[in-house]
Order: structure tokens, then C-alpha cells, then sequence
């Protein structure tokens, strides 16, 4: 039988604990017998994760549903300055613009999205409302900001003086190329856990939950790589790329260069696998491996991490590149940080 304790102690032990925030949270949490089931639980990408997690847990622990969870949750990086790979604060394109890509899934197979969204803060809740006020699912550019402010959203300036100044440095050498895997750069010049999650510029936030009734929901949301062409579009906004929530199944989500998870239509090749049998690890670890098989050269030089949980509340990643981290939390754990395997 899969026993979660040991299962979580093992992976902590095995991978590496990162220092972590206690938080109030705590107080919030239900008593529960460790042997009840593996949910409420919610997982995200990312060492801001711990904190993401930490509200979509306070929706979850008081009987909430995931979708909400999951929305309230990216909040927190969506409207974090420091965050400069995720909503407010984002870095812009390489034109200045700050452009947000995110997505949201429910239980019932609902899904919307945002794509190259200027000026609202959170992507996330206009996603959903797309989702739950219109017959579409994606909503593009000046439309997606049209009906945003139809929605009263409000419209803000999202660049930053921080980003607006790295910016303006990236200008001097402009290359007009998005900076690849700027996360993996970062890692090789200070140890991981000598830096708060922000300072990596890292990457987007996916996040899945599984509510107490056992429903799935996901969230995924990102301002996307840095300096990319005015008008690019990654993979967080594309269901069955940045996300995909089979309430069957389990779901997914994944983080990094975009353009490699869309063309193997990543987070619904994870569920699929997992449909067909496979761990949440082995089947993240299985479309990392069809990535860098069919371009072995591209791959080693960029970052692409998958993070997937099933219907059980089993969760597990995998990823090209050392330095991918997600965030657990669920009754027994509030903060817990787990390094993803890696090929390399
Ligand atoms: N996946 C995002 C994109 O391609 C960026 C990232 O996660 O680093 O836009």
C-alpha cells in the first residue's frame, strides 16, 4: 500500500529540504488522522509556491472548492512586485510591454484564458470569468483587456521600476531573442537556498488542488519569458500545454520554455500517461524524455519542468534541468519544498 508519510519523508530526505517559512497557517488546519485520505492537498511550481500554496490551503482546509483554491492561490505571486516572472511586477517583452499569459481548469472540464493581456493585475480572475461568462475559452490581446474592464477589472501600469530598469539594461545588448532559461543562469551563480524564490526569475506558477470532495482544479499563469517578441504566446494560457485537468485522471501543469511544451502538448500528454497507469513522476519524467528525444540538442540548454498530482492525491515532477522545485500542501505539511528530479 502507498503509504504518504513515508513517502513524503523519503523524497524530502532523498531530494533535499529547503529552508521554509512557518507559517500561521497552521492554525487553520483541520485535525486529521494521517492515514485519512491524500486530499486536501495542493501543489504548485516553484519555490513561490510555499506561499501561493499557503492561501489556496486556506480555502481548501475550510471545505472550499479547488477552483477557487486555485485561483486565490496564484494571487499571491500574481500581485507580488518582487515576482518578476508573474503578473504585476513581470518583466516586459522586449518592446516594454508587460504581456500576461494564464489559464484555469475545473472539475468539470470548464476551462479559460487570458493571452498577451496588458494592464490587470491578475490574469487569473479574468481567465475564469472568461470561462464562466462567455462560450469561448481564450481571449486575446485587446479583446482579453476589453472584456476585462467590461468585467470591472482595473486597468493598472504592471511595469515596474525594477523591471522597467532591468529592462532598459537588457536594451543596451538587445538581442531580439527571449532569454532562454534565465532560471538555470541564476542557479549557477548562488546556491538555491541562499535566495529568497523571487530572486531567480523564475518562471511561471502552475498550480493544482484537490478539494475534499476529491475535485481537481488548476491555475496557470505567467508574464512569460523575458524580452520575448511583442506578442508571443508560451505555453501557460494553452490547455493541454501549460495545464490540463482530467477529473478522472489527475492533472498537470508545467513551467519553462514554452514553445517545447506546446509542441508536444505537455500537461495533456502527463494526464494521459497517468491515465494509462503511470506515476505522476514517471509520466512528467516520460514527456521530458520526449522532449529532449526529438530535439536532444535544444534540450540541453533549456529548462522544461512538468508537476503533476493524480486522482489520489499522488503527486510528482520531473524536469530537463537540476534546479526545478515545487511546493506540497496538504494536512500534515504547509511548506514543503521538494527539488524535481532531472535528466541532467
Ligand atoms: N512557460 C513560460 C512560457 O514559456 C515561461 C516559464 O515558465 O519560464 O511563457
Amino acid at each position: 500500500m502507498f503509504n504518504r508519510r513515508k513517502f513524503i519523508k523519503a523524497s524530502a530526505l532523498s531530494a533535499g529540504l529547503l529552508a521554509i517559512d512557518k507559517s500561521s497557517i497552521a492554525e487553520v488546519l483541520p485535525k486529521k488522522d494521517s492515514k485519512a485520505a491524500n486530499f486536501p492537498i495542493v501543489i504548485s511550481t516553484w519555490d513561490f509556491g510555499i506561499a501561493a500554496n499557503a492561501d489556496a490551503w486556506k480555502v481548501l482546509s475550510t471545505g472550499g472548492r479547488a477552483l477557487d483554491a486555485v485561483e486565490q492561490g496564484v494571487w499571491v505571486p500574481e500581485a507580488d512586485e518582487h515576482n518578476q516572472s508573474v503578473g504585476y511586477g513581470g518583466l516586459p517583452d522586449r518592446d516594454g510591454h508587460v504581456t500576461l499569459d494564464a489559464c484555469i481548469m475545473d472539475e468539470l472540464g470548464n476551462c479559460g484564458a487570458v493571452l498577451a493581456l496588458e494592464h490587470i493585475k491578475h490574469p487569473i480572475s479574468v481567465a475564469r470569468k472568461v470561462m464562466e461568462k462567455t462560450p469561448h475559452v481564450m481571449l486575446a490581446g485587446d479583446g482579453a483587456l476589453q472584456f476585462a474592464l467590461e468585467q470591472g477589472f482595473k486597468k493598472e501600469n504592471l511595469l515596474t521600476p525594477a523591471s522597467e530598469k532591468a529592462w532598459k539594461e537588457w536594451l543596451k545588448t538587445a538581442k531580439y531573442a527571449p532569454v532562454m532559461n534565465i532560471e538555470n543562469k541564476l542557479y549557477q551563480k548562488a546556491a538555491p537556498q541562499k535566495l529568497p524564490g523571487n530572486q531567480y526569475n523564475h518562471d511561471t506558477i502552475g498550480m493544482l488542488a484537490i478539494d475534499a470532495k476529491g475535485n481537481i482544479s488548476g491555475a496557470c499563469t505567467t508574464s512569460g519569458m523575458a524580452y520575448k517578441l511583442h506578442g508571443r504566446i508560451g505555453d501557460s494560457p494553452i490547455i493541454g500545454a501549460g495545464l490540463y485537468v482530467d477529473n478522472e485522471v489527475g492533472g498537470a501543469t508545467s513551467t519553462g520554455v514554452g514553445e517545447e511544451v506546446v509542441r508536444n502538448v505537455g500537461s495533456f500528454l502527463v494526464v494521459e500517461l497517468m491515465r494509462q497507469g503511470y506515476t505522476p513522476e514517471a509520466a512528467c519524467k516520460e514527456a521530458v524524455m520526449r522532449i529532449i528525444k526529438k530535439k536532444p540538442e535544444t534540450a540541453k540548454n533549456i529548462q522544461v519542468g512538468f508537476l503533476a498530482i493524480n486522482k489520489k492525491g499522488e503527486y510528482g515532477a520531473y524536469a530537463i534541468q537540476q534546479g526545478f522545485s515545487y511546493a506540497v500542501c496538504n494536512a500534515e505539511k504547509q511548506d514543503l519544498l521538494i527539488k524535481g528530479k532531472s535528466y541532467y
